[in-house]
C-alpha cells in the first residue's frame, strides 16, 4: 500500500508523514516537493492514497488533482492547505477531492481524514 505526499514545504511534508507513519502502519510513503512531479510519480507508483497540497510554485494543486481524478487510478485524495475559503473548499471538492484537512495539521485531523477516506 502506497501514498504519495505533494507540497513544497519540505516542513509540511516531513510533518505530515510523521504523523502518517505514527496512524498507518507498513504503508510506503513516496513525497516530492516539486508539483511537476507529481503525475509522474502517480502513475509510476499508482498510489492508493495522496496527500496533497494546492499552493506550490510550478503548479497549482487544483491542476494536479483534476489529473488524478481522469486517470483510472482509484486513488484517495485528501488536500491539506491553509487556504481555508470556503470558496477553495467548493472547488476542491468539485474537482473530487475525498477530504480537505486545514493547515496547521495535527494528529487529530490527520486522523479524521484517515477515518473519512476509509483507510
Ligand atoms: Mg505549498
Amino acid at each position: 500500500m502506497k501514498i504519495l505526499v505533494v507540497d513544497d514545504s519540505g516542513f509540511a511534508r516531513r510533518a505530515l508523514i510523521k504523523l502518517i507513519n505514527e496512524q498507518l502502519e507498513g504503508w510506503a510513503v513516496i513525497e516530492t516537493g516539486e508539483g511537476k512531479q507529481a503525475m509522474p510519480l502517480f502513475t509510476e507508483h499508482r498510489p492508493e492514497l495522496v496527500f496533497l497540497d494546492l499552493t506550490m510554485p510550478e503548479i497549482r494543486g487544483e491542476d494536479i488533482l483534476a489529473e488524478i481524478k481522469k486517470t483510472d487510478i482509484p486513488s484517495k485524495v485528501i488536500v491539506v492547505s491553509a487556504d481555508i475559503q470556503q470558496k477553495t473548499r467548493e472547488i476542491v471538492m468539485g474537482l473530487g477531492a475525498d477530504y480537505m484537512v486545514n493547515k496547521p495539521i495535527n494528529a487529530e485531523k490527520i486522523a479524521e481524514a484517515l477515518t473519512a477516506v476509509m483507510i
